[in-house]
């Protein structure tokens, strides 16, 4: 009786002790983990350039550290890596800083993108740390932005006007349900909108173009990403074209075809609502028989002198469509586009006549006289049409890492705020998850195996006593 009282204490104790010793273990090493490593930062000061930084603490000393990220898109994450270059920010801290470029002539990553990065730090003791992931949203580091959402909407903006951001957040919302339904197909990712409060404010965020275009037409809205519009001023108008944009690209881009710019456009602005200078440009031209070939609408072009035109025309194209075959046609046209089919196949097979003809109906509509094709060099007439929105996004996968030591250190230049509101990474507790699991397993098998031997050996101890 009293025998097995006694092992039952001995065990119970010994029990007590292991667990005692591993639960202090893990909360000494996952607290000195959490506080050694920070989370990430993005410090920017403009669009075209970022810096994501963290903390390490002093008791890691880096050899290399090296940071990951993964650009999110609905239609493939571009992903890369590089070196980052540590500096050493206090007696207490490192600081790893990866400077990356986010616009230039070859590379365009647009403000809202979002971001999953990781770190690897390796330290000189040969080990090494990797960092948990983070979701990070980049963001234009002159302004302090806030956001909203609902459902799979969100807006982003700065300044004081909110009721300015929730009219544009409600123009997108409404504009893309209406051109999802105009032409039967849905968005299945959420969408993002980017308000600046001026097409000023918000040049250096734009997707380049030519410097003829730049200097002469004002870029009011942009899609630069197939979740993702800019406008550059809260105009309902505006956000609702560049919204039905994310609409026309679902339901009409395939894998090998693409939605001709008039048709792409056209759709744009017949969901925009107010039409603006477009469709005077167009009447103008009815009037002085100077409308432009439909076939030609297909192609970049840099002429300011045509671009409302080309806007107008496109327009009145896909409302004549509409209005003499019905939307239920229309919504066949995208998905013949999309299913492979060049433009005028999927004309021809929708409406029975293929772009010219198309041409040639709304010059009679509009009182004009038909044009015979054949005698005609397309050449003559051809124009290019701004299409910058309708760029996908590609980025090259290679980086530029952090410039040599010394020349840019953000700890000492004067950046903007953090621009990484979002939300996900809770107190990152960064560091190599593997390598705490085998500090933990390793101590805890040789604590236990020594505390079980000890048990044993005191259990033991009396027993032999009694028996002799
Ligand atoms: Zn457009």
């Amino acid at each position: 009786m009293v025998e097995i009282n006694k092992a039952k204490i001995f065990k119970c104790g010994v029990s007590f002790l292991i667990g005692l010793v591993f639960y202090l273990l893990c909360y000494q090493i996952l607290f000195a983990q959490s506080a050694s490593v920070s989370g990430t930062s993005i410090l920017t000061r403009d669009p075209l350039n970022a810096s994501f930084v963290i903390d390490i603490d002093d008791q890691i000393t880096p050899q290399e550290v090296r940071f990951f990220y993964k650009i999110l898109n609905p239609y493939g994450d571009i992903s890369g890596d590089g070196i980052a270059e540590i500096n050493r920010s206090s007696d207490l801290t490192y600081q790893a800083v990866f400077a990356m470029e986010m616009i230039s002539a070859d590379r365009y990553i647009p403000v809202g993108s979002h971001l999953l990065v990781h770190w690897e730090i390796y330290k000189k003791d040969g080990e090494n740390i990797t960092t948990e992931e983070e979701r990070l949203v980049f963001l234009d580091g002159r302004y302090e932005w806030q956001s909203f959402s609902e459902d799979r909407f969100s807006v982003y903006w700065y300044g004081s006007k909110n009721d300015d951001a929730m009219r544009s957040f409600l123009a997108m919302k409404s504009a893309i349900l209406e051109t999802e339904a105009l032409l039967k197909t849905n968005i299945e990712y959420p969408v993002k909108l980017i308000v600046w409060r001026s097409p000023r404010e918000g040049e250096l965020a734009q997707r380049p173009r030519s410097a003829v275009y730049d200097s002469s037409v004002t870029t009011e809205g942009q899609r630069v990403a197939p979740d993702l519009i800019f406008a550059f001023q809260p105009a309902v108008g505006v956000v609702r074209h560049e919204a039905a944009h994310l609409v026309t690209k679902v339901a009409g881009d395939g894998p090998f075809t693409r939605v001709p710019a008039w048709l792409d456009e056209g759709t744009a602005v017949y969901m925009q609502g107010n039409l603006g200078p477009y469709k005077g440009a167009v009447q103008r031209a009815i009037t002085s028989d100077k409308t432009l070939n439909l076939r030609s609408l297909t192609a970049p072009s840099n002429d300011p002198n045509l671009v409302n035109l080309f806007y107008g025309q496109s327009w009145s194209t896909v409302d004549y469509l509409i209005s003499q075959n019905g939307e239920e046609l229309f919504a066949e046209l995208f998905a013949s586009i999309k299913a492979g089919n060049p433009i005028d196949d999927a004309l021809n097979k929708i409406y029975g006549f293929d772009t010219n003809e198309l041409y040639n109906q709304w010059r009679n509509e509009n009182g004009l006289e038909s044009i015979i094709f054949s005698s005609i060099s397309t050449s003559n007439n051809a124009i290019s049409v701004p299409v910058a929105t309708r760029v996908p996004l590609s980025i090259p996968t290679q980086v530029n890492i952090a410039p040599r030591s010394g020349t840019n250190n953000p700890a000492q230049v004067d950046l903007p705020e953090r621009s990484n509101t979002e939300q996900t990474r809770d107190e990152l507790e960064s560091n190599s998850i593997q390598s705490v699991g085998l500090i933990i397993i390793i101590t805890t098998v040789v604590l236990s195996l020594f505390l079980v031997i000890l048990g044993v050996l005191i259990w033991k101890w009396p027993s032999k006593k009694k028996q002799t």
